[in-house]
């Protein structure tokens, strides 16, 4: 999948919803992404706030330590996104 398909499944699972099996992943790696340094509070908890994964709500992956600068709510919801260190 590409770079873009793998932004809009995800931003489409953040904002529309998405099927049992995704949102236990997406769970699971927000459970990652909440205890890592690189995930840092953003200004998207009041654009968009996340009502299913609380622990990452507004945060992003930081590219300033070394991350990819996504949102981590769609970014944990994207079938094909890899996390850029490897946790998940
Ligand atoms: S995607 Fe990976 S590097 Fe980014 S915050 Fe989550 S665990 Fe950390």
């Amino acid at each position: 999948m590409s770079n873009l398909k793998n932004i809009l499944n995800g931003w489409s699972n953040y904002l529309i919803g998405s099927d049992q099996t995704t949102n236990e992943e997406a769970k699971r790696r927000a459970s990652i992404c909440s205890e890592c340094p690189i995930a840092t509070d953003g200004i998207h908890t009041a654009i968009l706030p996340d009502f299913s994964i609380k622990e990452i709500q507004g945060m992003y992956c930081s590219s300033e330590k070394g991350g990819c600068g996504c949102p981590l709510s769609p970014a944990v919801r994207s079938k094909n996104h890899n996390c850029p260190k490897n946790k998940w």
